[in-house]
């Protein structure tokens, strides 16, 4: 397995059948020094690149409105139970501008697929954001729009775009999804996201219902192919009031396993250790990072919003100030022998270090 992971490492781009071999047996008793060699060749990977810095991103939940009914997500449309909530355009400077005086150099502006904000709105608030504080990347996750929305929105300043494509397998895409939701149209968005000049991101849930080792092993194999320049993974976490209530949750191993091999075989990717990594474990998070992840998005949402972006029980974080959030998470980042630095925290195109 040593020899496998090495030619990881030197660039071999392995089977589909040789990721199953190592994601089904890294998990297993008997291989944790095999395991414990991933994370350090994933480390070092990622220190090529990156050094020991990792990046954060401010992440603003700005509405949980949503016209999508998945599965798994706790604010979609058929949860009766969801307080809904939106901020206003002046309520997202506010907390943007918290964020850049907290340091951050990245806004991320999340929401569900809320058609109440128009294009133009949205348009406009972006360049808002780029106006007041020129030295910020301007990151959107709004879901599946169409290619001239997301050409507007990158001519109005946009840099970045995070769409996960939560599994790469149609088959499996469809049973976490309702029929109405395409598989075909999300992995478009993808590519016209990055063909248009975004920082694209892709991304999965690691132990979603019905998902096959095989369909981990795809995943990566389709983020190879798609060659993101963010991968969000985070292990799927049940929602009581979704359909998928009774499902068990991924496992920390496993999602630690899937970051490990996905840096490896995308080298320069950035790669978040999630707020669902920090909720399945409490030290999640800082794990994340020791397996090769370089990005933490910590909260900036008003905390009186926060409980409410439920996507999966028990989130973490939703009770802190942003000023709390990014102290805990620099303790957590040096923790795991990291600094957390202030930059924008582009994308690497080259090696810092062999
Ligand atoms: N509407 C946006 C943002 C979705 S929420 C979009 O469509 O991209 C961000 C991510 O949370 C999703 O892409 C999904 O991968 C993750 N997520 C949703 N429900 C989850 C759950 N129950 N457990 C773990 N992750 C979940």
């Amino acid at each position: 397995m040593k020899q496998t992971i090495d030619r990881l490492f030197e660039n071999a781009i392995l089977e589909k059948e040789a990721y199953c071999d190592l994601i089904i047996n890294l998990e297993k008793k008997e291989y944790e020094k095999e395991l414990r060699y991933l994370f350090t060749k994933a480390r070092q990977m990622r220190e090529r690149y990156y050094g020991n810095k990792i990046y954060t991103r401010g992440l603003i939940e700005f509405s949980n409105y949503c016209k999508n009914d998945c599965y798994y997500c706790g604010i979609r449309r058929g949860n009766t139970k969801a307080e809904r909530y939106r901020l206003s355009p002046e309520e997202i400077l506010a907390c943007a501008d918290e964020g850049y005086r907290l340091g951050f150099r990245t806004i991320v502006l999340q929401s569900g697929e809320d058609a109440s904000y128009s294009t133009d709105q949205i348009g406009s608030l972006v360049a808002a954001l780029k106006e007041k504080h020129p030295d910020i990347a301007v990151t959107l996750s709004l879901g599946e729009r169409e290619r001239e929305v997301y050409q507007y929105w990158y001519d109005c300043g946009a840099d970045r775009y995070l769409l996960r494509h939560e599994t790469a397998v149609k088959a499996h895409y469809e049973r976490l999804h309702p029929a109405e939701l395409s598989f075909e149209h999300r992995i478009q968005c993808l590519y016209d996201l990055k063909e248009i000049g975004y920082q694209t991101g892709a991304g999965f849930m690691v132990g979603s219902p019905f998902q096959k080792t095989e369909d981990l092993a795809e995943d990566i194999l389709f983020l190879k192919k798609l060659s993101p320049h963010m991968a969000g993974i985070g292990p799927f976490i049940a929602q009581k009031d979704s359909p998928f209530a009774e499902y068990p949750n991924g496992t920390l191993t496993q999602t630690l396993i899937l970051l490990a091999l996905v840096r490896l075989t995308l080298k320069n990717v950035l790669l978040p250790a999630t707020t669902a990594l920090g909720t399945i474990a409490p030290d999640g998070r800082e794990k994340g990072i020791l397996a090769g992840a370089n990005v933490v998005m910590p909260n900036l949402s008003p905390v009186s919003v926060r409980k409410k972006y439920q996507l999966y029980d028990n989130k973490i974080c939703t009770g802190e100030e942003s000023a709390q959030c990014r102290k805990c998470l620099e303790n957590r980042v040096r923790l795991a022998g990291c600094e957390l630095v202030t930059d924008r925290g582009d994308y690497a195109e080259t090696m810092i270090a062999s």
